[in-house]
């Protein structure tokens, strides 16, 4: 883990932004640089300085959990109060996470710094980091995706129709805590018939009926970090329209996924899925992008969009998740985890991807 660190040291000095000592503020970075889970705490991290920062109510679940590369330090009320006493004296360029700082906490900063010390937004050089996952992460991953299969195969094996989509939720989610999941990654979705062609439906207490499209988008955190998975299944006999709209978005998907490889443009990959949705005259049924990274959160870099600037490289964890939205009809998408490995990808969700008719 204190690898992690050094490798911020080395983007920083890269950076050109003259960032001397970095002042890590989001809690899942400072998770990712220090293992601490707990609700309040902060990093400071420089070529000569490892600094873990956090209140009374973690001092013992600090010290189990930071790794031992940083000096640990217990505030009495807030680490931006009194953060001045612990920087260097003299000149200073301090960067911060102008995405997670709030204006109040700079205005503090501002305020008790001493005036030699200068405040540089320093971007996201964190989560450039999160984006490529080491061993150890992709097996805790990987992990949470077979936990999140095993959940959804129990659910379905119990049949869907005659349930309300909000039942059918909460028995995945229940199914996931069950198997050792900490917590769903996100609010699960399921979504029958017209509302699947909502991409963020909110399960209703509404009746799965025989022969609708059911859209079902879930994960599972283990161990801190995500699954994202999405089937679309067919409660029942479907008709004609659907089975071509599932095909398309089926056909999509793996055109996505056969773009999963080192040196791919985010936009290249979203584009070669794309491509097949727009020549079946359904562009404006496509309106998300193709996928996005996952770790320590569910959707992190890099991005598969129409407008990503981000390059595929080994290591990087991202979905694959191509969908057709109708309108008062119908919704399909289907996604998968995958890991960008040396040669191309690893896919990481193994639910069977034909149309799946659950009675
Ligand atoms: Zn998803
Ligand atoms: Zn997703």
């Amino acid at each position: 883990m204190s690898d992690r660190s050094t490798r911020l040291v080395q983007a920083l000095s890269d950076g050109g932004e003259g960032v001397e000592l970095m002042l890590v503020t989001s809690l899942v970075n400072v998770r990712y640089l220090t293992g601490f889970t707990g609700s309040n705490g902060a990093a400071l991290v420089g070529p000569e300085r490892r600094l873990f920062l956090t209140d009374f109510r973690y001092d013992e679940q600090s010290a189990a959990e930071v790794d031992p590369s940083f000096e640990r330090r217990i505030v009495s009320t807030s680490i931006i109060e009194e953060l001045g006493p612990l920087l260097p004296d003299g000149e200073l360029r301090l960067g911060f996470e102008d995405h997670d700082l709030t204006v109040h906490q700079h205005a503090t900063l501002r305020e008790r710094l001493a005036g030699t010390i200068e405040l540089v937004a320093a971007g996201t050089p964190v989560e450039a980091l999160r984006a490529v996952k080491d061993e150890e992460e992709i097996a805790r991953i990987r992990a949470a995706c077979e936990l999140a299969d095993a959940a959804l195969r129990e659910i379905l094996a119990q049949g869907i129709v005659g349930r309300t989509e909000a039942e059918v939720a909460l028995a995945l989610e229940d199914a996931m805590r069950r198997r050792g999941a900490s917590a769903p990654s996100f609010e699960s979705i399921v979504a029958a018939g017209p509302h699947g062609a909502l991409p963020h439906a909110t399960p209703r207490d509404v009746t799965i009926d025989p022969g609708q499209l059911v859209v079902i988008d879930w994960g599972a955190v283990l161990d801190g970090y995500c699954s994202d998975c999405t089937r679309t299944v067919a409660s029942g006999e479907v008709g004609e329209d659907a089975r071509i709209a599932y095909d398309l978005v089926l056909d999509a998907q793996l055109a996505g996924l056969e773009q999963m490889r080192p040196g791919v443009g985010g936009r290249d990959a979203d584009g070669a899925a794309r491509a097949l949705i727009d020549a079946a005259g359904h562009s404006e049924h496509f309106g998300h992008g193709l996928g996005h990274g996952v770790g320590l959160e569910v959707h992190e870099k890099p991005s598969l969009s129409k407008r990503s600037e981000d390059v595929l490289e080994a290591g990087n964890v991202v979905s694959c998740e191509p969908g057709v939205y109708l309108p008062g009809e119908l919704g399909v998408r289907i996604e998968d985890l995958c890991v960008v490995t040396a040669t191309g990808r690893e896919v990481l969700t193994h639910v069977p991807k034909e149309l799946l008719v659950v009675d």
